[in-house]
């Protein structure tokens, strides 16, 4: 039987380097083609022309390059876009270009389903099928990159990881693509425009804390009291608000980097007086700034989004206590490309 052939971009540089030193080629030939694959993002062996056509072959005999291709493109009429991400064994994921006047971000996916489950996001329901690799995270973004210069004449130029899934369950191989993506070899993006947004893994929290990473990061809050948090996040169950305080402080202490809370206000879940009380409380335990975020209904109906009087009584009491607080409208709707939205209904 043939050998299942590697995934040629698990490999390290060095390990690339080595692997043609041992076939009696120049380790310089490793640097070149970890060129091709990483800012040259190329999709195939034959794309290589500065190497060989035999040593093309002789690459196509030992590896693969496990590349995602864009299946569907969806365009908004806000001009958004929607990628459905094939990946090679067929499973999908979707990622979203999200122009303004002055940035293009891209929101991608960290994992094929989730493994929470938060009863307001479509993505909960597909269940976690399986982790993404680095490279398939790395790809989502490159594809957006070109997207963003063919659409929007402009390079991307942030990144937001509020796709699919949540990257503290797939931390190792989130960390190696913002790597990547960070390096000089890669896109060469400052990690200032990169969010990390989770829903509270207070025990990775700290581990990134203690990997001194450079991007920024943002909790999916919703509610400040656990009864409340725990009936719309059960995960919260494991993981209540003192020990997401906890590991927020030991951030913050580390990296002295500002955490934005994501929000979304619920008609009749968290929209009373001692729910705008609770968050203010949390707000003074580090420095943050509140995102309120619009909500995306997701069809059954259970959710509805607060009165626009209560998202102002939440807006108000923040900023008189001297919080910064940003309402977040919804982008990408009419194609399911807003927040919680993914579900790879097409
Ligand atoms: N798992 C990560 C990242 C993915 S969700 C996290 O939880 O942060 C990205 C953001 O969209 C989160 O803040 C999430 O709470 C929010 N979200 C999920 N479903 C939503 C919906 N239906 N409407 C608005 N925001 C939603």
């Amino acid at each position: 039987m043939k050998a299942k052939k590697k995934d040629i971009r698990a490999l390290t540089k060095e390990q690339l380097r080595r692997f043609f030193e041992e076939s009696g080629d120049k380790a310089f030939r490793g640097n070149q083609v970890y060129e091709w694959l990483w800012s040259k993002g190329a999709h195939s062996f034959e794309d290589m022309t500065n190497i060989s056509k035999t040593t093309r072959q002789m690459l196509e005999d030992n590896f693969v390059i496990n590349h995602i291709r864009v299946d569907q493109m969806q365009r908004s009429s806000d001009g958004t876009i929607k990628n459905a991400v094939r990946l090679h064994d067929g499973l999908i994921v979707e990622s979203v270009l999200i122009p303004t006047p002055t940035r293009t971000t891209a929101c991608v996916s960290s994992q094929v389903g989730c493994s929470l489950d938060c009863k307001f996001c479509a993505t909960a329901r597909l269940k976690r099928m399986r982790n993404l690799n680095p490279d398939e995270i790395y790809d989502q973004v490159v594809a957006i990159d070109n997207e963003s210069r063919l659409y929007h004449n402009r390079p991307l130029s942030n990144i937001v990881f509020m796709g699919m899934g949540e990257p503290l369950m797939n931390y190792n191989n989130v960390l190696k693509a913002i790597d990547k993506i960070t390096s000089s070899e890669g896109l060469g993006m400052s990690p200032k425009r990169i969010t990390l947004s989770t829903s509270g893994v207070p025990k990775m929290i700290k581990k990134m804390a203690d990997d001194e990473v450079r991007f920024k990061l943002a909790v999916s809050l919703h509610s400040a009291i656990d009864e409340v948090r725990t009936s719309i996040m059960p995960f919260n169950d494991t993981f209540p608000l003192s020990e997401l305080k906890e590991s927020l402080e030991y951030w913050y202490a580390k990296t002295k980097s500002r955490i934005t809370y994501e929000y979304v206000v619920w008609d009749g879940i968290n929209d009373r007086k001692e729910d705008i009380n609770a968050l203010l409380k949390f707000c003074s335990y580090v420095p943050c700034k509140v995102n309120l975020i619009e909500y995306n209904p997701i069809d059954d109906g259970e959710f509805q989004q607060a009165s626009n009087k209560a998202i102002d009584n939440y807006i108000k009491a923040l900023e008189s206590r001297g919080f910064v607080v940003n309402v977040r409208r919804s982008r990408g709707k009419d194609i399911d490309a807003a927040c919680g939205q993914l579900a790879n209904k097409s």
